[in-house]
């Protein structure tokens, strides 16, 4: 069942390394299905080995459903989330470097590029340390989100959630270019900000962007 969205998983993954967001096994991606289960890539798998039979489908209570591997080990982290924010629809979380070196230095990534804003709505903010694989990652992502598509989830990398798995991925695409020229700027020298009225009027929409 639902192989065209355990291939969408798989593709997100493969697109994941592409864009250097992820090395090796790391992070995963989450769907939530149209019945109330979800898919998860499994544990520790090199996105470019799985197959449709690896993702996971598990409902809420994390019972599997099918699928012949262990799912991913945030996975209580991530039905944390998909709980408590139900028009979450798809979470893929990473490594990336840049936005992750963000929040090493400071308390949110700031809305000061527009794709920052356009993918993020403002700041991106970053959580407090939590251990891995830990439910605690999820809990913190659903109290510091606010109205951003994004967390930096602190001493280790991002949550990027969105209305499918492709939205998601651009969320965590732009968020890491956002941050590449952030920390570039800082290096260089000293940034110039938005004002808060800048920031409103870019996360306008428009209506200009798209095809028709
Ligand atoms: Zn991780």
């Amino acid at each position: 069942m639902y192989e065209k969205e355990k291939q969408e998983l798989i593709k997100c993954g493969m697109e994941m390394l592409r864009y250097g967001l992820v090395s090796l096994t790391g992070g995963n991606v989450s769907l939530r299905l149209d019945d109330g289960t979800f898919l998860v890539t499994p544990s520790a798998m090199l996105y470019e080995d799985m197959e449709e039979d690896d993702i996971v489908r598990l409902d809420c209570e994390k019972n599997i459903l099918e699928g012949r591997r262990r799912p991913s080990s945030d996975t209580d982290a991530l039905l944390y989330i998909f709980r408590h924010k139900p028009e979450v629809k798809a979470i893929i979380h990473t490594h990336q470097p840049y936005a992750t070196a963000a929040g090493l230095i400071g308390d949110c990534l700031p809305a000061c590029l527009t794709t920052i804003i356009d993918t993020a709505h403002g700041d991106v903010p970053v959580t407090p340390f939590t251990v891995s694989s830990d439910e605690g990652m999820g809990v913190q992502t659903v109290r510091y989100c606010g109205a951003s598509d994004a967390v930096i989830l602190g001493n280790h990398g991002v949550i990027a959630m969105g209305d499918s798995v492709f939205s998601a991925l651009e969320t965590a695409v732009y968020l890491e270019e956002g941050a590449k020229a952030y920390l570039a700027a800082r290096a260089a020298g000293s940034v110039k900000y938005l004002t808060k009225e800048q920031i409103e009027q870019e996360d306008m929409d428009r209506g200009n962007y798209g095809q028709q």
